[in-house]
């Protein structure tokens, strides 16, 4: 295990070896004053540069990380992410512009923005994005303000906002939020919609039905036409969560299915790595009956110049100090230039077609409640497994032996020991079938060698956390009395 940095710490011990100054300097309460200062001297690790590198190299390889091995995490999206977006994200000429610096001199960042707004404008079949939600769920509770304004703007904000039970948790997270009563619409046996189920919760007080397509369980939302239809009888909107477009690019634009207002995770779909809690980008597209409600300031471009306009007074306002989280913005622009038309489509190609090999390649070894096509991701059961003694907690902690990440557990809600799976455009049949290999592999230990199953992972820097525990009371801080 490795040791913490304090522990690694000796007296007077550096990282940097400065020359004396030639010049004469001040003393520290010279320049800052005295009641600034601290009383004592913060007890700092002192550790030579070498001690840092290696401390760290060796943190970062004992956590997991897509760099690292397969990520199979159902709908994160943990895909790798090409290092030119990186590269270029991390240019002086982004990195050192300042968010008050005059419109004048950040003409080059706007029209980044403003081509990055049309590209996704395109992708979506939407009219209008505004950037500045910097997560998914930031960008759903915008989306519903959106729609909160438009009703208003009618003259009754409604009440309900319907939502099926596989949604993301952060959907009814996001309508509460807002002001509005999450009410839950029930799948059929087919994973999709239940059709009486809308028709029973949907009337003249729903504000919007919130869908996720493709769903949770990786399926299609076949029925979307005659979704859209009974909305508009009630004069309803149509939310579609986007976090994981990577199904549909190239393939079919939200915006001409009728969606009203979309978001985007450009943190999943577009290429930004994350996890550990952001940057993040949730861009929300909308129709043309919703333009007029988009956060400010809005990019406006006329005669060549880029502006920053404050005036729409319908507008929700502002959601985000500045403009959102920009160097996202620009690892998805590099992302989309450098793939084009072609490449996004067989993005979303490529993701299908791998999500399709493991769910038939896996289907004589775990039950599948769901067995047709699936789109980028499916979702197995664990049941069989479980009635002979290793739970899908237990399958997913002895994955990591075999040295890659588990998929998503015990989501969607609806489904009773639940892997999501999710392996992305960017894994090759290789990476795929040692996949299938190792559950192959862990079923086989199932029968054979339970306790080898139930008390893994083996080979982890650390075992089974109390995962309760460890979220809410953390033991993060360094206590030197205690030593
Ligand atoms: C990830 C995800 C979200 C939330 O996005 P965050 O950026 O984590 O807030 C919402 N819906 C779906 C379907 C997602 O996969």
């Amino acid at each position: 295990m490795a040791k913490l940095i304090f522990e690694l710490s000796s007296e007077g011990r550096k990282g940097y070896a400065l020359p004396k100054p030639t010049v004469p300097t001040k003393n520290i309460d010279e320049v800052i004053p005295k009641k600034f200062l601290r009383k004592k001297a913060a007890r700092l690790p002192e550790v030579s540069e070498i001690d840092v590198m290696r401390h760290f190299v060796e943190l970062s390889q004992l956590n997991y990380h897509i760099d690292k091995g397969f990520y199979p995490l159902g709908s994160c999206t943990m895909k790798y992410n090409p290092k030119i977006n990186e590269d270029i994200a991390r240019n002086s000429c982004f990195t050192d512009l300042h968010p008050l610096q005059d419109v004048q001199r950040s003409q080059g960042a706007l029209a980044l923005m403003d081509e990055l707004s049309q590209f996704l404008c395109e992708i979506a079949g939407m009219k209008a994005v505004t950037l500045q939600p910097v997560a998914g769920a930031h960008g759903e509770l915008t989306g519903l303000m959106l729609i909160r304004a438009y009703h208003e703007d009618k003259g009754n904000p409604r009440e309900t906002v319907l939502i099926p039970d596989s949604a993301h948790g952060t959907n009814p997270a996001s309508a509460t939020i807002s002001g509005y009563k999450a009410v839950q619409i029930k799948s059929n046996e087919n994973g999709l919609v239940d059709m009486d189920s809308l028709r029973a919760n949907l009337n003249e007080n729903t504000a919007a039905l919130m869908l996720t397509n493709p769903n949770t369980l990786g399926l299609f939302e076949s029925q979307l036409k005659e979704i859209k239809e009974l909305l508009d009888e009630v004069g309803a909107l149509l939310y579609m969560d986007g976090a994981n477009l990577n199904a549909l690019l190239g393939i079919v634009r939200p915006g001409d299915v009728g969606v009203d207002v979309l978001h985007f995770n450009l943190h999943k779909t577009f290429s930004t790595p994350h996890g550990g809690g952001g940057p993040g980008s949730g861009p929300v597209g909308v129709s043309e009956r919703m333009v007029d409600f988009l956060p400010v300031p809005r990019i406006l471009k006329q005669n060549g110049q880029y502006s920053l306009e404050e005036n729409f007074p319908k507008s929700i306002g502002k959601i985000h100090s500045f403009y959102g989280n920009f160097g996202v913005m620009v690892k998805a622009y590099v992302y989309i230039r450098m793939l084009g038309n072609e490449g996004l489509k067989r993005v979303s190609q490529n993701a299908i077609i791998n999500a399709n090999y493991l769910k038939s390649q896996l289907k004589d070894y775990f039950d599948m409640p769901f067995p047709g096509a699936a789109m980028h991701e499916f979702v197995l059961s664990g049941n069989r497994q479980k009635k002979k003694s290793a739970s899908t907690l237990d399958i997913a902690k002895r994955l990591l032996d075999y040295g890659m990440h588990a998929p998503t557990i015990y989501f969607p809600l609806i489904v009773p020991e639940a892997l999501m799976i999710e392996p992305t455009e960017t894994e090759s049949i290789e990476m795929l079938d040692t996949f299938v290999d190792a559950l192959i592999q862990i079923n086989k230990e199932i029968d054979e060698n339970p306790d080898l199953v139930k008390h893994a992972p083996h080979s982890t820097p650390v075992s089974r956390l109390d995962e309760v525990k460890a979220i809410k009371s953390p033991d993060i801080r360094y206590n030197f009395d205690a030593q």
